[in-house]
């Protein structure tokens, strides 16, 4: 399986980061060794100093799909959950200046821990969902994905005009502002609505 993330898809995160308005969704990729699951500990790496969170809503793919239409992609994912997406901010800072590749800051081992995942049926509308990443239980992120500069349906039609996914890839669909800094010790908490998705420690 991959892992697909979309990069600057939230305005005050676009805002935060000092980034130009994508005309188009922006997208990278994660290897599944990244996943981390059942809130086992994420394990801080030794080659960062800024590491950072970004909480994101992340679809589940449910089968295979190439160049998809805004219109049917609704029916390519029925599961939706939450999933962190680590940053080595300072090792992307480095790769962006020399306009290189970002693998080594946001496609390591470990990078990306995810929830269980929940029916999308649940929710009224996919497009008003509340969901905020708290840090040693105090708020850091809130979003709704009605915020998003590009929804779901547009992202997967976009993504399957360059790669077929398949069922159990992942989309990782953008981070809302408060991205940050986390350090041995601190506790990640991520909510889906009221309910608890995410729940670990930084080792
Ligand atoms: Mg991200």
């Amino acid at each position: 399986m991959k892992i697909i993330c979309i990069g600057m898809n939230y305005m005050d995160h676009i805002r935060e980061m000092n980034n130009p308005i994508p005309q188009v969704p922006v997208f990278f990729m994660k290897p599944d060794t990244s996943l981390v699951r059942n809130n086992n500990p994420f394990f801080y790496p030794e080659f960062t100093n800024d590491l950072q969170y970004e909480l994101e809503v992340v679809l589940k793919i449910n089968k295979l799909g190439r160049n998809v239409s805004e219109k049917f992609a609704h029916r390519y994912y029925n599961e939706i959950g939450l999933g962190i997406d680590f940053t080595a901010r300072d090792l992307q800072r480095l790769c962006k200046d020399k306009g290189m590749p970002w693998e080594m800051a946001k496609a390591f081992d470990g990078s990306a821990p995810i929830s269980s995942f929940v029916q999308k049926d649940r929710f009224e509308n996919l497009n008003n969902i509340n969901f905020k990443l708290e840090k040693n239980d105090v708020i850091v992120q809130k979003g709704n994905t009605n915020d998003m500069v590009f929804k779901f349906d547009h992202i997967i039609s976009y993504v399957t005009k360059f790669i077929t996914i398949r069922t159990g890839d992942l989309i990782f669909t953008g981070t809302p502002v408060g991205v940050g800094p986390v350090k041995v010790g601190d506790r990640l908490k991520a909510y889906l609505e009221d309910e608890l998705m995410l729940d670990f420690f930084i080792r």
